[in-house]
């Protein structure tokens, strides 16, 4: 399965969570709301007949003259009058409420399923259930007792979804505006996760850059703040920092021992000379320690110039450099080196130019043509080539040497690393490492394609300058 960025994992957590509590939620409005709707629809059933109890009463006889609220309704019943005030409720909030006789006579008030409820007995006091066409009704019934009204009963009828409706609007509602907030705050969860893990991908850029030894001044830069991700980036700013000094302390080290070995590095040629003079010759114990303080020597400047690189960049400044240029003159210097009869072809594209430093740009292409005449053979061949393709420049030379195993290739860049001391001439091993990291400081690169005891080739591609 593809890994889930922090981001994802952290917005789908919350998500499942708090789509998990809508769900819940939504279980608890129906299975809360229904018994509370059945509750209520069941209490207003009850209080409207209870309270349409006093508003029926019996009169033998009537005189007008005593009510003077003529809104009341006369009936005639048994052998007097039912008087009902205006106050009785035939309906109120859909629950009606009818009078009957203890037959079952209609004598006032409504019943929207009048025929229904015929078969029914009447229970005094109590709520009874009837369906009608798929609808649940509720029935309460009430006998009367006031004098004159024996015999007579109240029934109120109210059906269920008269209640539903009040729930169902309450359900719609919470429908459409919990998803709504489900998803304001997922897309905003979103968002405010790729703010706060941001700063966390700076971190992780910023280490990844220092890993690669690209730059170690780099930091991370998020802004004010007090949270825990701004005090890990204060922390791992305090580390970058305490990695640079260390790292410049070292640098500065190898710089100034290799400063300091040089006089007395100088000092044992010039006796060597010395002693050559005073003898008429050199033995072979003074030609051992002039050949090896001449190693030591080109060890000293290699150093130096590693630590000259990396601790002053700014002493090497970039100019708009004619490669082609640059790649005759050095093949043509070069290609009067004799050694083991080697030949030096050289097929160079004319006026490509780039930027860089012609000094180091110098010392990377003799590095690599130097080991060409080192590790080729007796009567070998060189051939250096220089062409652009697409923007970039590519340098190339090759040669019919020893090669190198494969390997053995992605070691040869390091630093102090020989496949084979012995045969490596006086070479320090920080030939190719040199020429790699002045690739690197131009923002090009070097690669190496050989195959052992057939030759190599290596490649120096450099973009070329755009004006
Ligand atoms: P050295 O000073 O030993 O030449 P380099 O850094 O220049 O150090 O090269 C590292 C190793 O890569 C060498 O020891 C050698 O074995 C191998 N190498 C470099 N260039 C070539 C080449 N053109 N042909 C064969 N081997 C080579």
């Amino acid at each position: 399965m593809k890994r889930l960025s922090a981001r994802v994992k952290i917005t789908l957590w919350f998500s499942i969570a708090l789509v998990l509590i809508v769900l819940l939620t939504y279980v608890l409005i129906i299975s809360v709301n229904h018994q509370v709707v059945q509750k209520t629809i069941r209490d207003s059933l009850i209080e409207t007949v209870e309270n349409n109890v006093d508003e029926i009463e019996f009169y033998k006889y009537i005189d007008t003259n005593d009510f003077d609220d003529d809104l009341d309704f006369f009936l005639q019943y048994d052998d007097g009058y039912l008087e009902i005030d205006d106050d009785f409720l035939d309906e109120v909030n859909q629950v009606y409420t009818a009078l009957y006789t203890s037959d079952g006579e209609f004598v006032y008030g409504e019943n929207i399923i009048a025929s229904e409820t015929v078969k029914l007995e009447f229970s005094d006091s109590s709520v009874q259930k009837i369906t009608v066409d798929g609808e649940l009704y509720y029935i309460y019934d009430k006998q009367l007792e006031a004098k004159g009204l024996e015999g007579l009963w109240l029934r109120g009828t109210v059906s269920e979804t008269q209640g539903e409706h009040d729930f169902t609007a309450t359900a719609r509602i919470s429908l459409i505006i919990l998803p709504l907030i489900v998803l304001a705050a997922i897309v905003g969860g979103f968002f405010i996760a790729k703010r706060v893990l941001s700063p966390i991908k700076q971190i992780s850029d910023a280490a990844a850059k220092i890993r690669q030894g690209d730059d170690l001044k780099r930091r991370i830069e998020i802004g004010e703040g007090k949270d825990e991700i701004h005090q890990l980036a204060d922390q791992f700013n305090g580390m970058f920092s305490r990695l640079e000094e260390s790292f410049k302390a070292q640098q500065q080290f190898v710089s100034d021992a290799s400063h300091e070995l040089r006089t007395p590095v100088a000092v044992i040629l010039a006796q060597c000379e010395l002693s050559e003079q005073k003898n008429g010759g050199k033995n072979d114990d003074i030609k051992t320690i002039e050949r090896q303080g001449k190693k030591m020597n080109r060890l000293i400047n290699d150093m130096l110039s590693f630590t000259r690189m990396e601790l002053n960049p700014q002493r090497y400044s970039f100019e708009k450099l004619d490669l082609s240029e640059l790649c005759e003159t050095l093949c043509f210097d070069m290609s009067l080196i004799k050694d083991k009869n080697i030949t030096l072809e050289a097929e160079i594209e004319g006026s490509i130019f780039v930027n860089a430093n012609s000094e180091l740009i110098s010392r990377l292409i003799s590095n690599l043509i130097n080991n060409a005449y080192r590790y080729g053979n007796q009567g070998g061949h060189i051939w250096v080539k220089l062409e652009s393709k697409e923007g970039i420049a590519a340098l190339s030379v090759k040669d019919d040497g020893i090669g190198i195993a494969r390997e053995e290739q992605q070691n040869i860049f390091r630093r102090f690393y020989q496949v084979d001391s012995s045969r490596s001439n006086g070479g320090t091993g920080l030939g190719l490492a040199m020429a790699s990291e002045i690739a690197q400081f131009h923002g090009g690169e070097i690669s190496v394609d050989s195959v052992l005891g057939q030759g190599s080739t290596f490649i120096f591609t450099i973009k070329k300058s755009v004006d």
